[in-house]
């Protein structure tokens, strides 16, 4: 199932990358950061491997990174949760999104997703039996259509995921769509999973906020987060879920058979990065911002239109001025030819659809570069435009 599902995406990321890679372009493709994370996190890990056990840790993390996750959920989202009912350590973002669909889907319940989305979503819930029920955000601003989210829930929704701040889009979810959605949840007895995965990379201006903080959703969300993204290292793979002990023990039941545990050390490393770094990840919204700004103005000068975003490393831009009104060229070959002939990789944006006819003219640029790279990749956008 997982392999059917996955065939639906039109795209092979892969391939992608072959090409960027023979072609030498400058990569603002896939998303990892070029700055990574505190040297001292990466010290503990050594660290933790001397004086720590090297053998299996709890099913559910170290006490340590499950404390120090619920003291961060309670600092940064207000959300105390009682680190012993309340938390799970996961191999990243991915297992706790895996872990979810498998703990808590049986067959035939029904997923409302957003699209675009992040592509784990989909091939995980059929291949947990779910049944996904895809509802487009409006491509021009990423508004939420009211109407069709609402008509696309039933008796047989179980879940609702919410991906905010949002890739590939960098929307960052209004409170009154929040708000719209929890109603919707609550009139049809729905749960929510929340990847909020980016939740400290948002732009001076905009906020984040959990649903699971509305009124009434407290016992309807679990929350996923990742240290990959929180401290720019996403090769370690430790991620978190915090929700209702009976929503994180439902979970935990899937994660016990999927993976077990987590490496000890990182989750070492990890607990004293959440305690000790809050400095590293408050300030990454501020710095991506202004990388934004100068990715968003230098693509407007080169006669792309850049969508509206409030938050995380990727930016949306429409290529549709760029070409004559009669081309028929799509994303995908508009950034095979970028690649090609600009030597700048960028994602087509229509991979991260599931539903039929996407948009063909938008494409993810994601700008958690070094300055001179970016710099660079304008510089070729401009000569080559
Ligand atoms: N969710 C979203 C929205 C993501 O962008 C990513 C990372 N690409 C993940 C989950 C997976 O995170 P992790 O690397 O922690 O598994
Ligand atoms: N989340 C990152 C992105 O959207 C990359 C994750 C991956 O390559 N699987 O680009």
């Amino acid at each position: 199932r997982l392999g059917a599902a996955a065939a639906k995406h039109a795209h092979d990321p892969a391939a992608g990358g072959k090409v960027q890679q023979a072609h030498k372009s400058i990569n603002l493709g896939q998303g990892f950061p070029d700055e990574e994370g505190p040297d001292e996190m990466k010290i503990r890990v050594g660290a933790a491997v001397f004086e720590q056990s090297n053998q299996y840790p709890p099913m559910f993390g170290v006490p340590e990174a499950r404390q120090a996750v619920a003291r961060h959920s309670a600092a940064h989202s207000g959300l105390a949760v009682d680190w012993q009912t309340e938390t799970l350590i996961t191999v990243g973002a991915t297992e706790a999104l895996a872990s979810a669909f498998m703990g808590l889907l049986n067959r035939g319940d029904e997923v409302i997703f957003f699209d675009p989305q992040y592509d784990a979503y989909i091939p995980l819930c059929i291949a947990n039996g779910g049944v996904p029920k895809v509802v487009k955000l409006d491509s021009s601003d990423w508004s939420v259509p009211h109407d069709q989210l609402a008509a696309a829930f039933n008796e047989r929704t179980k879940l609702i995921l919410i991906n905010s701040p949002h890739n590939p889009t960098g929307k960052v979810f209004s409170t009154e769509d929040l708000q719209f959605i929890g109603d919707l949840c609550k009139e049809w007895g729905a749960y929510a999973v929340l990847d909020e995965v980016y939740e400290h990379l948002v732009f001076e201006g905009s906020k984040h906020v959990s649903l699971r903080t509305l009124p009434g959703m407290h016992d309807r969300c679990i929350r996923i987060g990742s240290a990959g993204k929180t401290f720019s290292l996403t090769a370690w793979k430790v991620g978190w879920l915090t929700g209702p002990p009976a929503l994180i023990s439902a979970v935990a039941k899937a994660h016990q058979f999927i993976t077990f545990t987590v490496p000890s050390a990182m989750q070492h490393a990890v607990a004293y990065g959440l305690d000790h770094e809050a400095s590293f990840y408050r300030g990454l919204g501020e710095s991506l911002h202004k990388k934004r700004l100068f990715l968003e103005k230098q693509l407007m000068d080169v006669g792309f239109r850049v969508l509206p975003a409030q938050g995380t490393y990727f930016l949306v831009a429409d290529f549709r001025p760029l070409v004559p009104d009669d081309s028929n060229e799509d994303d995908v070959q508009f950034c095979q030819r970028l690649t090609v002939e600009a030597g700048v990789t960028a994602l087509p944006v229509s991979a991260f659809y599931a539903s039929k006819d996407p948009p063909r003219s938008l494409i993810r640029f994601c700008f958690c570069k070094d300055d001179e790279k970016l710099q660079q990749a304008c510089a070729q956008l401009k000569k080559y435009f």
